[in-house]
């Protein structure tokens, strides 16, 4: 090709399709009508498809069958051919219906991963290959869900992980659009099986679709949103069995958005508590660290003020990771001096997510008000800038999720909700050498490091002040109590924690803007008359760190970066509090901007 030949740039699609829409041999003529249809306006189209229906339950079932510890590079070895079993079948619909089509595996594609059998993370994705395939004319069809490692072994992404793929073939790519063809009309505000007048929402941002998703919203694999967020890949979930529209996830919309976009819940947690750790630089580092190496992811991170010099940590993990994560925290508490770690099961987490909570007040005393209504009593609280998760008794879990539903009034879209719409149009027009060379150049530097973990900021707050509220009783209605309270008094709280109770009496802190501090304490005071023995401390003078990005809940080793670096710098953490998208941790005020500095500086942030 000359050097002042004009090449056409044509718009690259990309459709996954997961297995309910490839169950069977009439669905994966669907399928590849629509990966034509796509060619025939005018798209490069890229198919990513995972296996059929239940295939992978199958394998994982006769898997156990022969073992009950299958080694997990022989279980990527398994799992794998479910894809591959769809690729090579979409290909042959494909070419029934008269286009030009290769399938080909996540090894052949190039898409380099870690050596974390069953997990495996992205390291890189060659586009030379898929290229070559589609200015020859095919429509390139991509084994979801695999890659391979450096020695050549087969990897796997982790369950759900097809959506990850396409997300990624589509940020490499370049793709105008994702679609994602699913069984579903869209993200709903909730689970629709649970709550009848859930709704399909038009449009969702990033960030809400991540808290959503990590949430247990169950609509994608969060990972594909935090490639999608990266990237900035729009992505339209939608449905394979009619041409409905679906869900536009997209940076968040410009203008008025509701205030609560969806109620999300996961039904089996587990909690686990470090009691008595000294309350000391390093030793959340020393916790992090652990859990980091063995790859368990935990969510809802809590720890409230320390008193009488001792700290309490506790957090979630999935229920059916509680005896590896026990494993690890076993040792370290030990190692840690902490005083006694405990667990209960039989637990579920239920969130509200969105944007709008940022600038409208009393939102958490909404949430509460609900729960109290039901007595539901609520045992640890963690906050986000747009999420307030709540972690209670799993048989009180769906009548939650229906009260907050209502009680936010989510079956009804907001007047004011713009009805945006993405409309996917194929660019075809030539490009200048210039603009080739410029996107040759985004292409590569989107290869380096897909997964590696994006801290995309870390700030520091000064002017906030906590307040905590202790020796309460362990019931519903409190947290009401205390939110409605310091709502009507106009005061936007912002970070909400509540650890677990001890011997019955529960700990609640949070934090206002410092020049609300005064009247806060006065709007508790006639709530806290109500509850004998309680007591109310505060701290004027916070710093409050916020460290954004994206997977912090799937990349444990942020956590533990951050811990790190506070620890080895003799920097105490007095609070935390998690969610997907944010790690916030208090600490005195006068370390605020040390902390500051060395934190940006180990994330590379100038
Ligand atoms: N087949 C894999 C699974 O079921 C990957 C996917 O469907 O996304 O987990
Ligand atoms: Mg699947």
């Amino acid at each position: 090709m000359s050097l002042f030949e004009r090449v056409e740039i044509v718009a690259v699609i990309v459709q996954k399709f997961g297995g309910t829409s490839v169950a069977n041999a009439g669905k994966i003529r669907q399928a590849a009508q629509r990966a034509v249809d796509a060619k025939r306006k005018g798209y490069d189209v890229v198919v990513v498809v995972s296996a059929r229906g239940h295939k992978t339950d199958e394998l994982v079932d006769l898997a156990a069958e022969i073992t009950k510890t299958p080694r997990p590079r022989e279980m990527d070895m398994l799992l794998s051919t479910g894809e591959q079993e769809s690729v090579a079948l979409m290909a042959m619909a494909v070419h029934e219906l008269g286009e030009e089509a290769i399938s080909l595996t996540g090894a052949q594609i190039g898409v380099l991963t870690d050596t974390t059998h069953t997990k495996a993370r992205i390291v890189s994705i060659s586009t030379q290959r898929m290229r070559e395939l589609l200015s020859a004319g095919n429509i390139v069809i991509a084994a979801g869900f695999q890659g391979v490692d450096s020695n050549m072994n087969i990897t796997t992404l982790g369950r759900g992980g097809s959506d990850t793929t396409a997300t990624a073939l589509a940020a490499v790519m370049n793709a105008e659009l994702c679609e994602i063809y699913t069984d579903v009309e869209g993200v709903f505000t909730t689970d629709p099986r649970l709550v009848s007048s859930a709704r399909k929402v038009e449009r969702i941002s990033y960030d809400e679709m991540l808290e959503l998703a990590s949430l247990g919203a169950g609509v994608m694999h969060s990972r594909s949103i935090e490639f999608a967020k990266k990237y900035r890949v729009h992505l339209r979930v939608r449905p394979s069995y009619s041409d409905g529209p679906g869900t536009l996830i997209a940076p968040e919309a410009d203008g008025v958005t509701s205030i609560v976009s969806g109620v999300a819940f996961v039904r089996n947690e587990a909690l686990i508590s470090l009691v008595g750790l000294p309350d000391q630089p390093g030793v959340m580092s020393g916790l992090f660290t652990a859990l980091s190496s063995a790859k368990i992811p935990v969510d809802m991170v809590v720890q409230n003020v320390a008193r009488e010099g001792y700290a309490n940590v506790s957090f979630t993990v999935a229920e059916d990771e509680l005896p590896a994560a026990m494993k690890v925290v076993q040792v370290t508490a030990q190692s840690l001096g902490a005083q006694e770690v405990t667990t209960q099961t039989g637990l579920s987490k239920v969130s509200i997510v969105g944007h709008g909570m940022q600038s409208h007040t009393g939102v958490a005393a909404r949430m509460f008000q609900v729960l109290a209504k039901h007595s539901i009593n609520i045992k640890v609280v963690t906050t986000s800038e747009i999420k307030i998760s709540v972690l209670i008794d799993r048989e009180r879990c769906s009548d939650a999720v229906l009260a907050v539903h209502e009680g936010f009034e989510l079956h009804q879209a907001s007047a004011a909700l713009p009805q945006v719409g993405y409309v996917a149009t194929s660019r075809r027009n030539g490009a200048s050498d210039a603009s080739q060379a410029a996107v040759a150049d985004d292409i590569v530097s989107r290869l380096e490091g897909m997964e590696s973990i994006l801290v995309s900021d870390v700030s520091a707050d000064m002017n906030q002040s906590r307040v905590t509220l202790s020796n309460l009783p362990d019931e519903s209605g409190i947290a009401e109590d205390i939110f409605t309270a310091i709502a009507e008094g106009g005061v936007l709280v912002d970070m909400i924690v509540q650890n677990v109770a001890r011997d019955n009496r529960a700990t609640i802190s949070f934090t206002v803007p410092f020049g609300d501090l005064d009247r806060s304490l006065l709007l508790l005071r006639e709530a806290l008359e109500r509850y004998e023995g309680s007591a109310v401390t505060s701290d004027r003078h916070i710093g409050m760190l916020t460290i954004a990005g994206i997977g912090l809940r799937s990349h444990t080793d942020v956590g533990r970066r951050v811990f790190r670096t506070l620890g080895d710098n003799g920097i105490n953490v007095q609070m935390i509090n998690t969610s997907e998208i944010k790690l916030s941790i208090v600490i005195s005020a006068s370390e605020c901007d040390r902390a500051l500095q060395l934190l940006r500086a180990e994330f590379g942030l100038t």
